[in-house]
């Protein structure tokens, strides 16, 4: 039987696409930089359908490409352009909210749900989910944890791998690796799961995880703040942080071409500001109680700053409309450099006191390689993680000679200054294909080769996901 034969008996007609047209949004990334060719894409409803499925895969040598919300930014979600077509396994039918546990605080969902749907139960329920990013509306719980998804919550409660308890993983020969617990504290050894979170699709595939939940705060402030520099905002955050503690629960940091393109470019955005200022800060505040206390608490630290200098100008919200509209502008961002132009996204972290010289060395690195471009400059500064994106308008993007190789350069050399100050190029998107040949300049041999010994040893045939995150020297 062939294999196209063999998983339609499997997966049933609603579990196999076959025609190119049905695929095709499946084989481009969100960016539209990434296309390649599948021999199918398997769409199964149950875990056993997903070992089923790999069984089949790796009894042919055929390669297997795990797909959630295909949100992805650094092309880990598509076939690439070279290689074996694989079959893509996309999790989208997986979507059971399986049971919240009020008492442990867990949540226990299959890894197709999208992000917004886990938020919303774990609301329901008084809890939080506190994972969230621009495409929470798409991606999967799955997606997030194979990239450990960062997003706008880290700086109070870690990434997506702080908030995984237990997973249930298919393995590369078809059969099932399950510790779906909700336990925090287990000293058995070897934390496996941590080995999936954050493997990008190449050790195992997702299926079903629990998720921490946390209490949901009820009360929140939300601030919109001008400053003039880097060095500002980084005194402002070390202020808030002091005021705040652990109730300061977002610090975010956009440049002003940033926010123009926002405005520009997505429907219904407006600047909060009445005036232009070279940087801006979102800050919020939340907690159990104190609504009016914690407005009075934000607007205590802005007016202080503003006596020394640091802020210029600030706007805080009176409502949940307000705050709603502060946090769309922080969350359009993607969607606007998409519309806008070619961004050559970077997403290098550093340590919060290095932010300010990252972002001056790189500015005058970019101004010396590529005169065109512009600098678009967005992030999540309470985590030290900058986007630094040198821009182009289509226009100038194509009067560019050779734009492969510039793209390349400008990423190297704004990584080259992060890697400088201890940052890492890769600070919450991964590496999928397009910071493979980051991986071999940053990373040490010692830790390329015990991630060859880890992937050799749960997938020797090399069939999950092949020519992602391992530089091909290491696949
Ligand atoms: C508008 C926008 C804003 C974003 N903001 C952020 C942000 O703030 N922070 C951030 O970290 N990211 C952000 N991202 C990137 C992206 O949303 C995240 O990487 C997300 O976690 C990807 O989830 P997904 O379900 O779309 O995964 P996909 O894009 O489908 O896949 C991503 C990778 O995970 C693998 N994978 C997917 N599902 C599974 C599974 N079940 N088992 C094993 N491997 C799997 C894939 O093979 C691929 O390598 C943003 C993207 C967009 C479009």
């Amino acid at each position: 039987m062939s294999l196209i034969a063999a998983l339609q008996a499997v997966l049933g007609p609603k579990g196999l696409i076959t025609d190119h047209d049905a695929m095709a949004p499946m084989l481009e990334d969100w960016r539209g930089r990434y296309r390649g060719d599948a021999l199918c894409i398997a769409r199964p409803a149950t875990t056993e359908q997903v070992c089923e499925v790999v069984r089949l895969c790796a009894a042919q040598q055929v390669p297997v490409l795990a797909q959630g919300g295909n949100t992805g930014l650094v092309g880990g979600s598509v076939p690439a352009g070279q290689g074996p077509a694989p079959v893509i396994i996309n999790l989208e039918r997986m979507r059971t909210l399986h049971r919240i546990d009020t008492v442990n605080n867990s949540i226990e969902v299959d890894a197709g749900c999208v992000l917004a749907a886990v938020q919303e139960a774990a609301r329901e329920a008084g809890r939080l989910y506190p994972v969230s990013l621009g495409a929470e509306g798409s991606c999967q719980v799955g997606g997030t944890i194979a990239t450990n998804a960062g997003g706008i919550s880290v700086l109070r409660y870690g990434n997506t791998r702080e908030n995984v308890l237990g997973l249930e993983v298919v393995l590369a020969d078809g059969s099932l690796w399950s510790e779906l617990r909700g336990l925090r504290k287990d000293n058995t050894g070897y934390d496996l799961k941590h080995l999936f979170i954050g493997s990008e699709g190449t050790l195992g595939i997702i299926t079903r995880a629990v998720l921490k939940l946390h209490p949901l705060p009820t009360a929140s402030a939300v601030a919109w703040v001008g400053v003039q520099t880097v060095g500002q905002a980084t005194e402002l955050l070390v202020q808030a942080r002091q005021a705040f503690g652990p109730t300061l629960s977002a610090f975010e940091l956009m440049n002003q071409l940033q926010l123009d393109l926002v405005v520009e470019h997505v429907p219904d955005r407006r600047s909060p500001l009445s005036s232009a200022f070279p940087w801006h800060v979102l800050i919020e505040v939340s907690d159990m109680q104190g609504g009016a206390a914690l407005d009075d608490a934000l607007t205590a630290l802005l007016e202080k700053a503003c006596e020394q200098g640091l802020v210029d100008d600030a706007a805080l919200a009176a409502n949940d409309a307000q705050r709603q509209a502060l946090w769309e502008i922080r969350h359009s961002v993607s969607e606007a450099n998409k519309k806008a132009g070619v961004g050559l996204t970077t997403d290098c972290a550093v340590p919060a006191s290095a932010i300010t010289e990252f972002v001056e060395r790189s500015t005058e690195a970019i101004a010396a390689l590529a005169p065109t471009a512009q600098i678009v400059a967005v992030g999540h500064m309470g985590d030290g993680n900058i986007h630094f994106i040198p821009f182009f308008t289509h226009a100038a993007w194509q009067a560019l000679p050779d734009q492969a190789a510039i793209a390349v350069g400008l990423r190297r050399a704004v990584n080259d200054i992060a890697f400088s100050l201890q940052g890492t190029f890769s600070a919450e998107h991964g590496v999928g294909q397009t910071s493979l040949g980051e991986m071999s300049q940053y990373k040490s041999s010692a830790s390329l080769a015990l991630m060859r010994a880890v992937k050799k040893a749960l997938d020797p045939a090399g069939l999950f996901n092949p020519g992602r995150l391992l530089p091909p020297e290491h696949n």
